[in-house]
């Protein structure tokens, strides 16, 4: 069985409160984590059959009339490892229960609506653990670095996003929203890496390059996201990347203890079990 190393919930390590400092953060730390990596990666997989249950309950609950979901919002620069937690965190689950979503460039139908629209219509139904694959913190991360709109309109955007986060939660969504930070040297490892094996040349664009350039205003702009939109309902868990197996772990473990305080029950049957038994039972040759 695997050994449970955490000394403490992550989500106090891991959360973005008042005295976050993104400048001075570990990129490489283990917070909380008392184990090696091996350690660390046996009881992600430990934890996924938890959440993979959790998942099913939710789900369940979603089919029998309730209307609650889980949105995990993914945020990280490039190469900081979101499509790795997809993969491995949300891989752990029935498919069936995940409602994926990634945000790239806005499309010209797009670019016609408000930012949120986008977002809107892809959250999560009943039942389901929305994933967003960037954000509407796009909206004011690389929007604000690139000038795409004046500041001022995406400085009032903070407390637009707040509020309507706040709404979400309050009509079911939990909010899990968590940040991949990597170090600059890491980042430049990880390009490298794709650059040096043909089977990644297709996840490399110049475009990478150009962004890393901006690497300053990117912190920048994160710093700014943690400051001003981790509240006390929807919290920024900023997670130390360069280790992806920690990365994995916290994710899990983090979303796992999040799920396990909804209180999911499984639904009551709406039908008379002994009378369908003896009807099942009537059936049979
Ligand atoms: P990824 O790089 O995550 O694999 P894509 O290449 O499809 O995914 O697109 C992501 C790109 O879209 C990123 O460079 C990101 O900054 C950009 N993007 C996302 N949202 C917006 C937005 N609202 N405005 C402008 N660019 C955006």
């Amino acid at each position: 069985m695997a050994r449970d190393a955490w000394k403490h919930d992550p989500r106090q390590a891991l959360r973005a409160g008042a005295d976050f400092d993104l400048a001075t953060f570990d990129r490489a730390g283990t917070p909380g984590w008392g184990g090696d990596r091996d350690a660390g990666e046996a009881f992600t997989v430990h934890r996924g059959e938890e959440l993979s249950e959790l998942q099913e309950r939710l789900y369940a609950e979603g089919r029998s009339g309730g209307s609650r979901s889980v949105l995990l919002v993914l945020q990280g620069l490039d190469t900081a490892g979101k499509g790795g937690i997809v993969r491995h965190v949300m891989g752990m689950v029935d498919p069936q229960g995940v409602a994926l979503a990634s945000f790239g460039v806005p499309t010209a139908e797009e670019r016609t609506h408000h930012y949120l629209w986008r977002i809107e219509r892809r959250l999560p139904p009943p039942g389901r653990i929305g994933v967003f694959d960037r954000s509407h913190y796009e909206d004011v991360l690389v929007v604000r670095v690139d000038n795409l709109v004046p500041e001022a309109v995406w400085r009032p955007r903070y407390e637009e996003i707040n509020t309507w986060e706040r709404k979400l939660i309050e009509a079911g969504t939990k909010v899990v929203k968590v940040a991949l930070m990597v170090s600059h040297a890491e980042q430049g490892a990880r390009l490298m890496g794709r650059l040096d094996r043909p089977d990644k040349h297709w996840k490399f664009s110049m475009g990478d390059l150009a962004t890393r350039a901006k690497w300053d205003d990117f912190q920048d702009a994160y710093a700014d996201v943690f400051r001003y939109t981790s509240t006390e309902e929807a919290p920024w868990y900023v997670i130390p990347a360069d280790k992806k197996w920690y990365a994995r772990l916290a994710v899990t473990e983090i979303l796992t203890r999040t799920m396990a305080e909804l209180g999911l029950d499984w639904p009551q049957a709406t039908f008379d079990v002994d009378e369908a038994r003896r009807a099942l039972q009537a059936t049979m040759r």
